[in-house]
């Protein structure tokens, strides 16, 4: 089977350490900044504003709004990345996917900064653990990207495993698995549009990933009756 992850709350805890790397970033760029806790604060409420589901819109690259393209948000992306720390010891169960078999791809979205996923797949120690990575958003949308896969793959199953479901709606094909990796940071998102989820069809939910292994077991038992 073809397995992608996504990057944000799928294999990295990078939502935890947003305050504190926006306070070393601002420590790095504007030293002389009186209350760098308090102004810590106010960005990571903004970024969080980012984090929201979007509903549909997906079928569009975009480019991020100026202020989120400068210096500071690219040393805020990476004192968040030296924080940050892989989910449920990852690299081992990657390593596990690909012994079994199975094609292992990073499946995710554009930073706000261009090139900047790559740079923090390398930083956590993951680039080169994944078969391909494929980086949607802004050079390709999310539909070019999964048209990309079947390209270069084949129409295997895709078992697309995603901290954030409103991506799934309306995406893949008759041969996608979508799998709902619970993270409680970004489904605090999810409780409030619930009934959206019912539009995903072959939906699964994990709250550790190495219940994917449960996962695959379960795909291969109904995709063979
Ligand atoms: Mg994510």
């Amino acid at each position: 089977m073809i397995i992608g992850f996504d990057f944000d709350g799928t294999v990295v805890d990078s939502y935890t350490p947003i305050e504190e790397a926006f306070k070393r970033s601002l420590g790095v760029r504007y030293p002389w900044l009186p209350g760098k806790s308090l102004w810590a604060k106010l960005l990571t409420k903004i970024e969080l504003q980012f984090e929201r589901p979007s509903f549909g819109g997906h079928g569009k690259t975009h480019r991020s709004p100026f202020f989120l393209r400068t210096k500071f948000f690219e040393t805020w992306f990476l004192e968040r990345a030296k924080l940050s720390k892989p989910i449920d010891d990852v690299p081992e169960l990657l390593k596990r996917l690909k012994e079994d078999g199975h094609v292992v791809l990073s499946f995710s979205a554009e930073d706000f900064i261009d090139g900047m996923k790559v740079k923090r797949l390398k930083i956590a120690g993951l680039y080169d653990l994944f078969d391909d990575v494929i980086v949607f958003g802004r050079e390709m949308t999310l539909d070019e990207a999964f048209r990309l896969v079947r390209e270069r793959y084949g129409n295997e199953t895709f078992i697309w495993v995603d901290d954030k479901p409103w991506r799934f709606i309306g995406r893949g094909d008759k041969n996608t698995e979508f799998v709902w990796y619970y993270f409680p940071s970004t489904a605090k998102f999810v409780e409030k549009n619930r009934e959206k989820l019912a539009l995903i069809p072959h939906l699964h939910v994990i709250r550790d990933l190495w219940s994917i292994f449960d996962v695959i077991e379960r795909i291969k038992q109904e995709r063979s009756s």
